[in-house]
C-alpha cells in the first residue's frame, strides 16, 4: 500500500514565523485560509481590484492586499485563483515578486504540468491538492476533520519543500485525514481523467442518460428524477462509507443481480476503450491546449453548453423537488 502521511508525521512549525499568501478567495482559497488562519499561521489573501470576493475574506477577518503586495509580503504564495486565469496573473503580479527561498504553491498541477508557468530553480515548488471540493476542506475542518490531500514537489530549492507541503496539509486539516505523496504528472492527469471520465462528466451523462429513457418511454418526470439522480446520493454516500461491499449489502438482492448483470450493460467494452481514448488526450497534452484555447476564444463552447445544460428537463424538475425539502440547502 502506498504511504499515507498523517498529523504525526508533519510539523506545522515551519510555517509559523513565516507569511503565506493565498491568492483568490473561490471554493479553496476561502477554505484554506480560515483554516490556515485557525491553525494559528500567518495569513494574507491576495486579490485583484474590483474583486467581487474581497469583501468576503475581510467580513471574516482577513488582511486583503493585491496579488503583487501580497506575493511581495509572503514567504509562501499558494495560488487559487481559476486554473486557465494563473499564468497570466502569475507572470505579471507574481513573478516580479518572487524572491530566492520564497515558495510557490498550487492544489492542482495543470499550470507547472502543462509548461504554462515555469518558476525560477531557486523557488521551492510544491502542490497541497485537496480531494474534495473547496466548501468541505472548510466545513470538514470546523468539525475536526479534515478532507484528505494529495501533495508533490516539483522543485525543492531549500531542501524543505517536501517538509513545507506536509506543514502545509496538515495547517488545512488534510493530516487528518491522511495525506498522498505524488507528482504533479500523477496528480494533473488523475484529476483531469477522473472529474471527467467519472465524477462529472460521467456521472452527469450517466444521470441524463437514464433520466431520458425513462422519461421518453413515458415515465413522469418526477420518478425519473428520484431514481436517477436523488438517490444516487444515497448509493454514493454508502460507497463512501464501506465501499462496493456495503452498498450491496445495504441494497435487495435484486438490486444486486440487477447491478452485476446490468451494470457492464452499461459500461460495456467500448466505454472502457474510449475512456483510454479520453486518458490519451490528457497525457498529450490535447485536453490542456483545447481548453486553453477555449479560453482565449471567449468560451465560446462552454458557455453554449452550459446555456443548453440549463435548458435540460430534468432542472426544472429537480428546482420543485428540491424546494419540498426544505432540509436541502441549494
Ligand atoms: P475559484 O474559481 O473558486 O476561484 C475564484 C477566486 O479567484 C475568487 O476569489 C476570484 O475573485 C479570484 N480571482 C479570479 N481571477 C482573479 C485574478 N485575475 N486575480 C486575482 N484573483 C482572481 O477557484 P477554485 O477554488 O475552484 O480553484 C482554485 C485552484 O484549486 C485551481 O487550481 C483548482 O484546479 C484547484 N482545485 C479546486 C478544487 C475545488 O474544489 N474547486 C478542488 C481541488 C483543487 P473574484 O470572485 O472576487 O473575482
Ligand atoms: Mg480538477
Ligand atoms: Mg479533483
Amino acid at each position: 500500500m502506498a504511504k499515507m502521511y498523517y498529523e504525526k508525521d508533519a510539523d506545522m512549525n515551519l510555517l509559523k514565523g513565516k507569511k503565506v499568501a493565498v491568492i483568490g478567495y473561490g471554493s479553496q482559497g476561502h477554505a484554506h485560509s480560515l483554516n490556515m488562519k485557525e491553525s494559528g499561521l500567518d495569513v494574507v489573501i491576495g486579490l485583484h481590484a474590483g474583486s467581487k470576493s474581497a469583501q468576503k475574506a475581510k467580513a471574516a477577518g482577513l488582511e486583503v492586499m493585491s496579488v503583487a503586495d501580497a506575493a511581495k509580503a509572503s514567504d509562501v504564495i499558494m495560488i487559487l485563483i481559476p486554473d486557465e486565469k494563473q499564468k497570466s496573473v502569475y507572470e505579471s503580479e507574481i513573478a516580479p515578486n518572487l524572491k530566492a527561498g520564497k515558495a510557490l504553491a498550487f492544489a492542482h498541477g495543470f499550470n507547472i504540468h502543462f509548461g504554462q508557468i515555469n518558476p525560477p530553480s531557486d523557488v521551492d515548488v510544491f502542490m497541497v491538492a485537496p480531494k474534495g471540493p473547496g466548501h468541505l476542506v472548510r466545513r470538514v475542518y470546523q468539525e475536526g476533520k479534515g478532507v484528505p490531500a494529495l501533495f508533490a514537489v516539483h522543485n525543492d530549492a531549500s531542501g524543505k519543500a517536501r517538509d513545507m507541503a506536509m506543514a502545509y496539509a496538515m495547517a488545512i486539516g488534510s493530516a487528518r485525514a491522511g495525506v498522498l505523496e505524488t507528482t504533479f504528472k500523477e496528480e494533473t492527469e488523475t484529476d483531469l481523467f477522473g472529474e471527467q471520465a467519472v465524477l462529472c462528466g460521467g456521472a452527469t451523462e450517466l444521470i441524463k442518460a437514464g433520466f431520458d429513457t425513462l422519461v421518453a418511454a413515458g415515465y413522469q418526470k418526477e420518478v425519473a428524477y428520484f431514481e436517477c439522480l436523488h438517490e444516487l446520493k444515497l448509493i454514493v454516500d454508502l460507497l463512501y462509507e464501506g465501499g462496493f461491499e456495503k452498498m450491496r449489502y445495504s441494497i435487495s438482492d435484486t438490486a444486486e443481480y440487477g447491478d452485476y448483470v446490468t451494470g457492464k450493460r452499461v459500461v460495456n467494452e467500448e466505454t472502457r476503450k474510449e475512456m483510454k481514448r479520453v486518458l490519451e488526450d490528457i497525457q498529450s497534452g490535447e485536453f490542456a491546449r483545447n481548453w486553453l484555447l477555449e479560453n482565449m476564444l471567449g468560451r465560446p463552447m462552454f458557455n453554449a453548453t452550459k446555456q443548453k445544460e440549463l435548458e435540460h428537463p430534468i432542472v426544472e424538475v429537480g428546482k420543485e423537488l428540491r424546494g419540498m425539502m426544505s432540509w436541502i440547502k441549494e
